[in-house]
């Protein structure tokens, strides 16, 4: 399966497809022209099961949660957690990356989601 999201950086205005398999590789996509960080554009968003669902307000940011996924989610970041204190390497299963792009998207969200809210505060308190 490739799917991919248009990102768009804030700078500049430029625009790319990027697939997930090369957000998996790369993490976030950063401009090649200035070097910022560029933004997920919200034409449409896919679910970690790979569901894909337009958005027709492009300036709303619904934070979609499938609550078996969320669930799998969860358990997962557990394990990776886990994993961490006791200095132990993460082995990824199959499915992992789809559930991990899931959260990262989630996190994405919930940025745009307090940028929305707190237009003026530029840098958010620890
Ligand atoms: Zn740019």
């Amino acid at each position: 399966m490739s799917t991919s999201r248009t990102w768009q950086c804030p700078e500049c205005g430029h625009m790319e497809k990027i697939s997930y398999d090369w957000l998996a590789e790369h993490g976030r996509p950063v401009c090649g022209q200035c070097d910022c960080n560029m933004k997920l554009q919200p034409e449409a968003s896919v679910t970690a099961d790979g569901e894909v669902h337009a958005v027709t307000e492009p300036e709303q940011y619904p934070l979609r949660i499938d609550h078996a996924t969320f669930r799998r989610q969860r358990q997962l970041l557990l394990k990776i957690t886990d994993l961490a204190q006791r200095h132990q390497p993460y082995t990824p299963r199959l499915g992992d990356e789809a559930l991990l792009n899931g959260l990262l998207e989630l996190t994405d969200a919930i940025a745009d989601h307090a940028r929305n809210q707190h237009p003026r505060s530029g840098r958010r308190r620890q």
